[in-house]
């Protein structure tokens, strides 16, 4: 409790009026892993999920960090990172698509065989999830 809290400081602290739409954005590790644990920490629960893979709604999203070190792919990063700069528009356009999740689901059973491997880009389904 005492780490959120202190994410939450820092990130408040960023989100200045010099520095506005801070977000922190969903990168190609998570295709096909989707663990979901990010899910579950966000206090503004701006994650959406698409079939094989989820975004972070970058107007939602208070730049708070909480979720980068739940992510077990390592996917998620800040907006500053060039990484992630590649993905943020992908972000922004899926959360306007696809079902807010504020739970954790069932992970895929192959998930760990994909986790760390390169080239997923190209895997990425378009569609919402199956609920
Ligand atoms: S924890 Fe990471 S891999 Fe899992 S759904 Fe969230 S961003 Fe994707
Ligand atoms: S940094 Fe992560 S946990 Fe914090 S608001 Fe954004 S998506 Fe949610």
């Amino acid at each position: 409790m005492g780490t959120i809290r202190q994410s939450l400081t820092a990130g408040q602290g960023r989100n200045t009026a010099t520095e506005t739409n801070m977000t922190y954005v969903v990168t190609e590790n998570c295709i096909k892993c989707k663990y979901m644990d990010c899910v579950e920490v966000c206090p503004v629960d701006c994650f959406y999920e698409g079939g094989n893979f989820l975004v972070i709604n970058p107007d939602e999203c208070i730049d708070c960090g909480v979720c980068e070190p739940e992510c077990p792919a390592a996917a998620i990063f800040p907006d500053s990172e060039p990484k992630a700069a590649d993905w943020l528009e992908t972000n922004r356009k899926y959360a306007t698509e696809w079902p807010n999740i504020t739970r954790k689901g069932e992970v895929a059973p192959d998930a760990d065989e994909w986790k760390d491997k390169p080239g997923k880009a190209k895997l990425l389904d378009p569609n919402p999830a199956k609920r």
